[in-house]
């Protein structure tokens, strides 16, 4: 079976064991992903045309074993979202645009896509960076780090995308990276009867509560958005289960080990074991091959059409 990875963060250019490119396109092929699509982190952003030129030009030097496309970032200013479309537009390799907090939280960005008729994809981090309380986040017990992001921020962010997308008339196809709670996968499965929307989650959201945090490696599972409760979990299983969620991305991000266990206690997973662990897992759960080819290719295929046509 094929799979597609719509959610990878390549590193190259840091020492970081298995993160560059080639290593990182290995990785995939061995859990028979036959095409991924390189989001640049909010550190590394790619903004400009020279900006992809630069990194199409690495990733042919790196000779992915797979196929490889790249997301551009996406700012709130007016100027780089013109470059950004028109970019887009040009170059086959790029996937689609990027949008982080606290960008997400300007309506411009959808007004100005909209007045340029930019139809293609916008994948959103979706959580409101407002309202974040980052004092509650306590290294030494690391499921704080739920309480510096709670799930509200997820949904205010959600919501909130699709009022802009609404009143823009945005035209493109709003792709939501990485939910975490069934009550996201209900919005979202709802604005599907005005918008062109689809949602993603990762394996380790699937796989993953915060009650894990709370064991001997908890740091090493701090990501964003953050694992949730065990409850939270189970609905999103089932979600998936009665076909609510449409697609599956890994969010693989790597980084070093003190990076994760050292301030500033960076946030990201990188395992291509758990995608594997969760397509056996959604298996027993009583989804079908096919139910799983939706979720890994052909959902995938729909939401970036012309753009991953050769994968
Ligand atoms: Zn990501």
């Amino acid at each position: 079976m094929k799979h597609i990875d719509p959610h990878v963060h390549c590193r190259d250019g840091v020492e970081v064991r298995k993160a560059n490119i080639r290593k990182v396109s290995e990785l995939a092929r061995e859990q028979g992903i036959v095409h991924i699509c390189d989001i640049p982190s909010i550190n590394c952003p790619i903004l400009t045309e020279s900006d992809v030129v630069e990194r199409l030009d690495l990733a042919r030097r790196r000779r992915p074993v797979i196929g490889y496309s790249v997301f551009m970032t996406l700012t709130s200013k007016e100027e780089q979202i013109k470059e950004a479309v028109r970019v887009a537009q040009k170059y086959q390799e790029v996937a689609g645009l990027k949008l982080y907090p606290p960008d997400n939280e300007k309506s411009v960005v959808y007004k100005t896509l909209a007045k340029l008729g930019y139809s293609g994809v916008l994948a959103v981090h979706a959580e409101k960076a407002s309202l974040f309380k980052p004092k509650l986040f306590d290294y030494k017990r690391p499921w704080t780090h739920n309480l510096a992001r709670p799930p509200e921020t997820e949904i205010a962010s959600i919501k909130e995308q699709i009022q802009f997308a609404k009143e823009a008339d945005f035209k493109g196809t709003l792709y939501i990276c990485h939910i975490t709670l069934p009550e996201s996968a209900a919005i979202i499965w709802q604005a599907k009867n005005y918008l062109n929307i689809y949602s993603e989650v990762t394996p380790h959201h699937l796989l993953l509560s915060d009650l894990q945090m709370r064991g001997e490696n908890g740091l090493s599972l701090k990501v964003n958005p953050p694992l949730r409760s065990r409850e939270s979990v189970m609905g999103l299983l089932k979600d998936v289960r009665f076909g609510l969620i449409d697609c599956i991305g890994s969010d693989f991000a790597p980084h070093l080990t003190t990076e994760k266990l050292l301030p500033p206690y960076l946030s990201g997973i990188a395992s291509y074991q758990l995608y594997g662990m969760a397509l056996d897992y959604l298996r027993d759960q009583g989804l079908s091959e096919k139910d799983i080819e939706k979720l890994t290719y052909w959902n995938i295929k729909k939401v970036f059409g012309e753009k991953l046509k050769n994968a």
